[in-house]
């Protein structure tokens, strides 16, 4: 069986579906203020577009898959998608990211249909902030999480992007939340995708500086998790929480690549930080066979850059985050 590796001898096998563009919060660092450049919806893959997709890449060896967006819990036929992704063969861990606003009302369907652990993102614990941040409201992502947890989906993992002056005071408050809540928290360094994410680039902050004001506060040890990708991750000594620190800017991990993403219009994405792709709608819709469109992949897959350019080329990237999801 073909399988996707591309020139650097890294194996792709974890892929990202943006399964919509469309957001219910405005996180300033994420979709950039006023933006009007949504897509639109006929351009934007079906379900049975995005199935069939999923099915090729799994006959090519991806086994991993994670629903993202935008906020995938905002795109009407998100249960029915999952369960149609949760009966391919081969497809063996799908996960969710989400801004678990509408979690609270989804989280029992989702876990049935077959998702088996989120990723929330959360900034801050006050309600004022966050709604500074996201334009979100803080209340509906806590009953989102309880929710989550009674619908028995495990792990639950507390993203937090830390920025100077919004959050970095609150990086030790939220380790106490995630220990008192029994979640996994991972911290992420801002990224200059689109202009949303090149305007945060006064807020980033370092994760080694988040590290050393929680030393002050917290005695950790090395630790290990399951499927952790390119966090790092710590645990607090004598607590069971794990914290993940994601250093895209200051520690970037490319050499251990494993994924790619797919926009919700078609597009694949080979590198966060880079703009090579390949248009796959126009395959679908034009009937490639699945021999056809497999070869195509196998082709974009050989194109997949060494690396991401944030730090030399940070205004390179011009699509918004939730183009790719993250
Ligand atoms: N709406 C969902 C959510 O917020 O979890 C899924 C999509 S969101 C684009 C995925 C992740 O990307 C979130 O954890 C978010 O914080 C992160 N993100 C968005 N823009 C970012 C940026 N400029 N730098 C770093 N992380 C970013
Ligand atoms: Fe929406 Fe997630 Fe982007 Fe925030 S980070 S605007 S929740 S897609």
């Amino acid at each position: 069986m073909a399988q996707l590796i591309d020139s650097f001898g890294r194996r792709v096998e974890y892929l990202r579906l943006s399964v919509t563009d469309r957001c219910d919060f405005r996180c300033f660092y994420c979709i950039p203020k006023g933006f009007k450049g949504f897509f639109e919806s006929k351009n934007c893959l079906t379900r049975d577009e995005f199935v069939r997709l999923v099915r090729l890449f799994s006959e090519l060896g991806v086994d991993k898959v994670r629903l993202t967006g935008g906020e995938p819990l905002v795109r009407k036929d998100i249960i029915e998608m999952v369960r149609s992704l949760s009966e391919i063969p081969g497809i063996n861990d799908l996960s969710m990211s989400t801004n678990a606003s509408r979690l609270e009302e989804h989280a029992a369907s989702l876990k049935r249909a077959g998702v088996s652990r989120i990723n929330v993102s959360l900034d801050s614990l006050d309600s004022g902030r966050f709604r500074e941040i996201t334009q979100g409201d803080l209340e509906r992502v806590i009953s989102g999480l309880k929710a989550a947890r009674q619908a028995g989906i495990h792990p639950i993992k507390i993203n937090m992007v830390v920025m100077r002056d919004r959050n970095l005071d609150e990086v030790g408050d939220m380790v106490d939340f995630c220990i008192e809540n029994r979640y996994t928290l991972r911290f992420i360094e801002t990224m200059p995708v689109g202009a949303a994410g090149q305007d945060a680039r006064n807020s980033y902050v370092s994760l080694e500086e988040v590290r050393c004001i929680l030393e002050q506060r917290f005695e950790f040890e090395p630790s290990k998790m399951r499927g952790a990708g390119p966090a790092k991750y710590l645990r607090v000594k004598g607590k069971r929480l794990k914290i993940g620190f994601i250093t895209p800017m200051s520690q970037h991990f490319c050499e251990s690549c494993n994924r790619v993403r797919l926009s919700a219009e078609g597009v694949l994405y080979l590198c966060l930080g880079q703009q090579d792709q390949l248009e796959l709608r126009p395959l679908l819709r034009q009937e490639a066979s699945d021999e056809q469109i497999k070869n195509a992949i196998l082709e974009a897959i050989s194109r997949k850059p060494e690396r991401h350019d944030f730090n030399n080329r940070p205004q390179q990237v011009v699509r918004v985050m939730s183009m790719t999801g993250g």
